[in-house]
């Protein structure tokens, strides 16, 4: 027997697969307006896949130093490009993330945002070379101006 049904979602189910991953933070200041950026400027579906863990992409940069983070998310970003026939992937970075700020195994004297598009720069270099039929793109999203800021987005 089926269990209660407490809600109905409003949006329509659309089986269509998409051909889009987003790979971003989990931050959940900058997320309505990463979805607003990939929608109206980079064209993706509403429903482009979304895979975030914290600190976005920078799994992918520790082949070296923790090899396992770098396993669990590249075998999770195959398994899904495998599943639904990935030709784009949109990279995003944003300011003043925690991940980054946190676990500054780098020099002090490197700028956080530096590191980011240095990671943002090193990881699609190694996505191209593994995906060649995938289209990689990165970005960079920022607060512009004060009180209240604006979230702007630089391509990288
Ligand atoms: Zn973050």
């Amino acid at each position: 027997m089926a269990a209660e049904t407490i809600y109905e979602s409003t949006v329509p189910w659309n089986p269509r697969r998409p051909d889009t991953v987003i790979i971003s933070c989990v931050d959940g200041r900058w997320r309505a307006q990463i979805q607003e950026f990939t929608v109206n400027y980079l064209k993706t579906d509403l429903h482009a896949d979304f895979l975030a863990v914290p600190g976005g992409i920078e799994p992918l940069t520790l082949f070296d130093l923790v090899p396992k983070d770098f396993n669990f998310f590249k075998r999770r970003l195959e398994s899904l490009i495998e599943a639904h026939g990935t030709k784009r992937i949109v990279a995003i970075a944003h300011q003043d993330c925690a991940w980054y700020r946190e676990r500054r195994l780098f020099s002090l004297t490197v700028d956080l945002k530096e590191r980011q598009i240095s990671d943002l720069r090193r990881v699609a270099a190694r996505l191209r070379d593994m995906l060649p039929d995938i289209t990689v793109e990165t970005y960079y999203a920022r607060l512009e101006g004060t009180d209240p800021g604006r979230v702007v987005f630089e391509p990288v």
